[in-house]
């Protein structure tokens, strides 16, 4: 009796462990594929072929040198053939999304609605990658994805079309006023704004304070969060994204020189997928006490 009480208990722990390491397993190559995405799409190349090669002699990265976050280590991060270093970033990135998966189903069960999170999470790293590197987010990635995350609602147990549909509305209308609102506030600093590196030809592009890659955005991330955790989510990116340009200011960096604020709005949303109702209902707790 005692063994099949202990067998018992061992299938138990399967059955939990197995499906959080399965996401793992797939967080960690889907994060490889974004890294792929991050990189091709912005400078207008094919994400399907050809295959990944060293970006600094050319040579193909064989299958075994391309297994998501081991390869780095055991290579140290090198190439094989040349030695060219890559940067930690790319093991980082698989590493990360491996582990955001592996929370959606520690957090929510393996459900059919990991895949509308895992979808979602997706999303989020590719707009930090994106928005850091290029200042861009892909109209594939933030119209795609509000699509996406409309079509997600009406799975069961979703958020259900109409949250979805009209906080994707609101979240888009209010990024918009805020963008118009600042362009008229920039209009009397005429050029207050310097373009980053790389970026001297756009200059007219940052003098709005939100770009239409944000206003895309915050509508894809309403699309899929629904009304109160979009609130979350929106709360935490203006919170962190102040507090970092605060931060930046005080480190001495030039404040006419923006900062990507897509990053900010992904954390938000990341935050609020796994933490939104613990943190809507303490807000809802606290106003009510007064
Ligand atoms: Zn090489």
């Amino acid at each position: 009796m005692q063994t099949g009480i202990f067998n018992m208990k061992i299938i138990m722990c399967f059955e939990k462990t197995i499906p959080i390491v399965f996401a793992l397993l797939l967080g960690m190559i889907t994060g490889s594929f974004l890294n792929v995405v991050a990189w091709r799409i912005p400078r207008g190349e094919s994400i399907v072929l050809p295959r990944s090669r060293c970006t600094s002699c050319g040579a193909l990265i064989k299958w075994y040198d391309n297994i998501p976050v081991l390869s780095w280590f055991i290579l140290r991060g090198r190439c094989r053939n040349c030695g060219e270093h890559f940067s930690f970033r790319y093991a980082l990135v698989e590493l990360i999304t491996g582990l955001l998966f592996a929370g959606i189903v520690l957090k929510y069960g393996a459900g059919i609605l990991f895949i509308r999170d895992a979808a979602f999470l997706s999303l989020l790293v590719c707009v930090i990658l994106t928005d850091i590197d290029h200042w861009i987010i892909l109209d594939s990635v933030s119209i795609g994805g509000a699509m996406a995350g409309i079509a997600f609602s009406i799975l069961p147990g979703g958020i259900g079309i109409l949250p979805s549909v009209s906080t994707a509305a609101a979240a888009f209308l209010l990024f918009f006023l805020i963008r118009k609102i600042s362009k008229q506030i920039l209009k009397k600093k005429p050029h207050y704004a310097i373009a980053p590196e790389g970026h001297e030809d756009e200059t007219d592009e940052f003098q709005g304070g939100m770009g239409w890659g944000d206003i895309k955005l915050a509508a894809m991330i309403g699309a899929f969060l629904g009304p109160s955790a979009t609130i979350v989510a929106l709360f935490i990116a203006f919170l962190t994204g102040a507090l970092t340009g605060i931060a930046a200011m005080i480190a001495g960096r030039n404040k006419r020189i923006p900062i990507p604020f897509g990053p900010f709005l992904a954390l938000g949303a990341a935050v609020s997928l796994f933490f939104g109702q613990e943190i809507w209902s303490l807000y809802l707790t606290i106003g009510l006490n007064y």
